[in-house]
């Protein structure tokens, strides 16, 4: 068996395109599972390629890794399952290793493929802050594997598809921690990681004030989502970390990442190189930004932004 598990219903969707191959290909059965959800959901995961959905109806409150491990360990055993997919967010990550933990197996971390030889699970991961892709294979059972999201699509929803769901109540052994108090983060409501177009500040902008120069832009391009290298959330704090791009930042996969006064350091690449169409603007034509990008504008961003800010305004409107 095959099993994928997301909290967020999206990333669900996509693990079912890998777990789909991968069932198909080992002729297995594709088992989705829902924690805390309901049957409606259970359809959709049936629409999206799952051939079996346990929705799990013990009392499991806020997200627990310990409590929802042992919630997949036994579904795990109950359903001999071999190959885990689970969807690679800080809860996730979290579960995962939990997981490989209490069943003794292995795990890897944002694997960008999963794929089979002579029916092993082995997987591609970029390391090094993307200047190696590392091959690594599983010696034990189950292979335990988390994966980024947006990495796959889903498949097209087919409400034809036929499944099984499955209600369970397993016994949760509770968790030896408790939740004292959450205190929500201060942002600015921005997700770049669901954005179709990011305009992207880096060192190049001289003040606080002048990000307004990016904004014109992004609103002009209907996308009103602005990213940032790291200087500027981490060190000058001229916008909320929830924008901040890169290793240590959010990884981001746009169709259009408009790079603007950013010189392009590999951390930053890290972030944003699955990018769509880059665009990159510094006045250094030497920047290494430029060899990350499909289209270079080498000028002072100060001249360039207005004008390019008018341009698609005509153009579009
Ligand atoms: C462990 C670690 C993790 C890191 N994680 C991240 C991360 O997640 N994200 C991240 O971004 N960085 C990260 N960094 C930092 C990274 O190494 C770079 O220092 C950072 O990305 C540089 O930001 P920048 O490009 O905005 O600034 P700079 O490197 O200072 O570049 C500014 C650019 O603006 C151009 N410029 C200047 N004036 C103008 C103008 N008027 N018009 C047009 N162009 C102009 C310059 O030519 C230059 O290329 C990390 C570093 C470490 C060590």
């Amino acid at each position: 068996m095959v099993l994928v598990y997301s909290e967020k219903e999206n990333i669900a969707y996509e693990l079912l395109n890998k777990g789909r191959e991968l069932a198909d290909k080992l002729g297995r059965k594709l088992i989705a599972v829902v924690i805390g959800g309901d049957k409606d959901l259970a359809k959709n995961l049936i629409a999206y390629g799952a051939d079996e959905v346990v929705v799990i109806k013990s009392p499991v409150s806020s997200f627990k890794a310990e409590e929802y491990a042992d919630i997949l360990k036994q579904v795990v055993e109950e359903k001999s399952v071999e190959t885990i997919l689970i969807g690679s967010t800080k809860n996730g990550k979290e579960l995962a290793s939990r997981l490989s933990g209490i069943l003794k197996t292995g795990c890897i971390i944002d694997a960008v493929d999963v794929y089979l030889e002579d029916n092993k699970v082995y997987t591609k991961r970029v390391v090094y802050s993307g200047n190696a892709v590392a091959l690594q294979g599983f010696n034990s059972k189950p292979a335990i594997v988390t994966i980024p999201p947006r990495l796959i699509d889903p498949l097209p929803r087919d409400d034809k598809r036929k499944g099984e769901i499955e209600e369970k109540e397993y016994k949760v052994k509770p968790s030896s921690s408790s939740i004292v108090k959450i205190t929500e983060m201060q942002t600015d409501s921005v997700n770049v990681e669901e954005a179709d177009i990011i305009v992207s500040c880096g060192r190049g902008f001289k003040n606080k004030e002048d990000l307004k120069l990016a904004e014109e832009l992004a609103e002009a391009l209907k996308g009103k989502t602005i990213g940032c290298s790291r200087p500027i959330a981490a060190d000058l704090k001229w916008l909320s970390e929830d924008h901040w791009i890169g290793l240590s930042g959010h990884k981001v996969k746009p169709k259009l990442y408009i790079a603007v006064g950013i010189s392009g350091q590999i951390q930053h690449i890290a972030g944003m190189r699955d990018s769509g169409i880059v665009v990159a603007i510094n006045k250094d034509p030497d920047a290494l930004i430029f060899k990350s990008a499909d289209y270079g504008i080498v000028g002072d961003l100060y001249e360039v932004l207005p004008k390019l800010t008018e341009v698609i305004k005509e153009k579009l409107g």
